[in-house]
């Protein structure tokens, strides 16, 4: 990396000089080092932006030794989904720092020299990159000269982006491209009415991917007039129509939309007006002088349609949709689109669409026997064996940790009198997703949430500092009664249960506790090769607690992940009222992403339940309560590994991990005795005894996506081996049945 920033500094003659050194690694070594005038400014990194599915961009900066990067920024700035550092350590001092200070400028397609502003008092700038031996000092006027055309490019795009990104961590947050989608809306609408005339149009908003429009037609649409529909867009794009707009009063409005027939717009304008609105929207698509096409709209548009880039949008599906979402309203069709900022971005998008389709758990749970859902019980899934064998060796697997971790596991009822619920709140708020009966002629509930029957088990004797930090973990079923049209496959259900805990704790213990949250989540996120991105959320506007105990408790929120060196996103404001959080959004395979994990700290349940133990100065306390789950919902997280491995679950989770395949007939009873073993040492193993040649035998191994195959022939019968073949490669190796055993042994985490 540096010799391309050499040369590209020679090409532009500027001035500089290399320094030589031992390899420091930590850059805080590395700047005293120095001995000049920015030895206690200039802190040096290279970071790595991930943009996209593959596309990485380094870049190689430097920022003062106090300030921080704004990594929101950086990545709005090249519309990164992250940002890594070559160095952990240096990834957590620069976190969070001002928008807008950090300005770069581009030596190739890949690489990008960021220098602070606020560093061109200085004579040179001062560049090494973490771990390397070598650094730069380069004239600071030569990489403002070069550096000249690119800053001006990007300084107004770099503040808005900064601007944009302290808004929300939310990367969706996009106006460029929500520009882009928008002014599709429009091009549809006006494709639309140029293959059906009389068409009456309903509403148009973008939507995550892309954009959708409704409109009364006077024939059902057929797939084949999507790709008519996308030949007209195109032409309209290809015209340049420019999009010009304008504010006319209400009146005029409606006037303008009962002459073009537009009732449904009528009512829309008719409603703003009703609400005290005096003006709206117009905007038109003009072809020269001629206007193609006007649309009821607030604004927010590419400049014209030409900007819409080659191939960078698709109509995908259309479905009816009732107008405003009322079912005794004119059914419309809903056409959608997906639309990116390029052509390799849609495709992308594309044949992830096409991939999760493979791989949706509903599809996968069916095809492997897993689990099913049955209208008899909305929302609940029927494990079947082999499903129900991924749930448990799931909880194994955290039964094992927590052993490890000192938690404590309780088994607590499902069913509560709704005084709890009235001490806990949830009668009055969530009263309406319980499912409430009746029992001994009182209200009662089956419990949503776990919190509340914990409060009280504290409660049950008398707890001293002693007992802190206090771990209770609960596997319970958790009912919540959601809507039936919401449920669908293991992510949207009624009946589930969480990996779920509620750690009490002494304010002061507080940060530590968060620390081995932090460690745990790590742990088990690794183990299933997620990657994650971990968010910060503090005080909203409306909260319980005083300043103090927020201040300690975000304080500990953040010096917890500072000190578990992960790079975290801020989200101010965010956090529930009854304290700050830390949420986990884990990357699946197809970089999609899921909230899981979350680490919250609450005020508010030890108020409400008077919960006390005795301190150390015999005096009374009150504890704070973190409630914790790693995998959430297990429902929801079997969902997503299943999708995340396309079925081919690893080793130790896999519900048959092998199957033993007799080359013919004569072989069974070799077969049965290695099958035998295998079982007896505790592995899930089955065999394949039907008549069918070999190769179909591994054929259908592999569509039930089992880890390990042992063939066994007249060979492996003579010598007592077997032949291993692995899920999704054709290598083979001959083992003894106790070097296979052997192999396996502790495979499970
Ligand atoms: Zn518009
Ligand atoms: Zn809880």
């Amino acid at each position: 990396m540096y010799d391309r920033l050499i040369d590209f500094l020679d090409k532009g003659k500027a001035r500089y000089r290399l320094i030589d050194h031992e390899p420091e690694g930590r850059t805080d070594i590395v700047s005293p080092m120095r001995g000049n005038e920015l030895a206690a400014a200039a802190k040096c990194m290279v970071m790595m932006v991930k943009i996209g599915k593959k596309e990485k961009k380094f870049v190689l900066g430097v920022v003062p030794g106090d300030a921080k990067v704004d990594l929101d920024a950086v990545k709005a700035l090249y519309d990164g989904t992250y940002i890594s550092f070559a160095d952990a350590d240096i990834a957590e001092a620069l976190s969070g720092c001002v928008p807008g200070t950090v300005l770069p400028f581009s030596f190739n397609d890949e690489l990008e020299l960021i220098v602070d502003p606020s560093l061109f008092v200085h004579k040179e700038l001062f560049f090494n990159a973490a771990r390397l031996d070598r650094s730069m000092a380069l004239n600071t006027k030569d990489y403002e000269k070069l550096a000249k055309p690119r800053l001006e490019s990007i300084v107004a795009s770099s503040q808005k982006a900064s601007s944009k990104s302290k808004r929300t961590v939310k990367k969706t947050d996009d106006t460029e491209l929500d520009h882009l989608r928008h002014s599709l809306a429009h091009i549809l609408a006006q494709a639309v009415l140029d293959m059906f005339p009389e068409a009456k149009l309903g509403v148009g908003p973008t939507i995550e991917n892309g954009f959708y429009y409704d409109f009364e037609l006077p024939r059902t649409l057929i797939p084949e007039d999507l790709a008519l529909l996308e030949k007209k867009m195109e032409k309209i794009v290809s015209q340049g129509q420019p999009f010009v707009g304008e504010k006319v009063s209400t009146d005029e409005a409606i006037r303008r939309l009962n002459d073009i027939d537009q009732p449904f717009k009528v009512e829309l304008v008719e409603d703003l007006e009703a609400s005290g609105e005096k003006e709206v929207g117009f905007y038109a698509n003009l072809l020269g002088d001629k206007i193609m096409f006007v649309d009821l709209c607030r604004g927010g548009h590419l400049e014209h349609t030409g900007k819409v880039p080659k191939g960078a949008f698709k109509l995908i599906k259309t479905s009816g949709a009732y107008w405003r979402g009322d079912e005794k309203r004119p059914m419309l069709q809903r056409i959608y689109g997906v639309a990116f900022k390029s052509k390799t971005a849609l495709n992308d998008y594309l044949e992830q669409l096409e991939e999760a389709k493979k791989r949706d758990h509903r599809k996968l749970g069916m095809e492997l026997d897993l689990f099913q859902f049955n209208d008899i019980s909305p929302g609940a899934a029927f494990y079947h064996p082999k499903g129900a064998i991924l749930f448990n060796e799931l909880t194994s697997f955290l039964r094992r940790e927590y052993r490890k971790r000192d938690y404590r596991e309780v088994i607590t009822p499902l069913v509560y009198d709704k005084s709890l619920w009235e001490q806990s709140g949830h009668w009055e708020h969530y009263q309406e997703n319980m499912f409430v009966m009746e029992v001994d002629d009182r209200e009662a509930s089956l419990k949503p949430m776990n919190c509340p029957s914990h409060m009280i088990m504290f409660k049950m004797r008398t707890r001293s500092y002693r007992d802190l930090p206090l771990r209770i973990a609960d596997f319970a079923m958790l009912h919540r009664n959601e809507l039936k049209g919401a449920l669908g496959g293991l992510t949207r259900v009624r009946k589930f249960s969480m990996d779920d805990c509620h750690i009490f704790v002494a304010e002061e213990q507080l940060e530590d506790e968060v620390v081995n949250c932090i460690d745990f989540t790590k742990y088990v996120y690794e183990l299933f090769g997620f990657d994650f991105d971990v968010v910060l959320s503090t005080r909203p506007e409306k909260s319980m607690g005083t300043d103090e105990q927020w201040a300690t408790a975000e304080s500990a929120l953040e010096k917890a992940l500072k000190k578990s060196g992960l790079d975290y996103e801020l989200n101010p404001g965010d956090g529930a009222f009854y304290g700050p959080k830390i949420d986990f959004r884990i990357k699946d395979s197809l970089k999609r992403e899921w909230q899981c994990a979350t680490v919250q700290v609450d005020f508010q349940m030890p108020i409400r339940f008077e919960l006390e133990y005795e301190g150390k100065d015999g005096k009374s306390h009150r504890p704070v309560v973190v409630h914790r789950a790693l995998l959430g919902s297990l429902e929801r997280f079997i969902a997503i590994l299943t999708e995340h491995f396309s079925g081919a679950f690893p080793f130790w989770l896999a519900p048959e991990q092998m199957r033993v395949l007799p080359l013919s007939e004569k072989f069974n009873d070799y077969a049965q005795k290695v099958r035998d073993q295998l079982f007896a040492a505790g592995f899930r193993v089955e065999s394949d005894y039907s008549d069918q040649t070999l190769g179909k035998k591994i054929r259908d191994a592999e569509t039930t996506k089992i880890p390990v195959m042992l063939i066994v022939g007249e060979q492996e019968q003579k010598d007592t081996t077997i032949t291993a073949r692995y899920y999704g490669q054709r290598e083979q190796t001959t083992f003894t049945v106790e070097a296979l055993l052997e192999k396996y042994a502790g495979s499970t985490p």
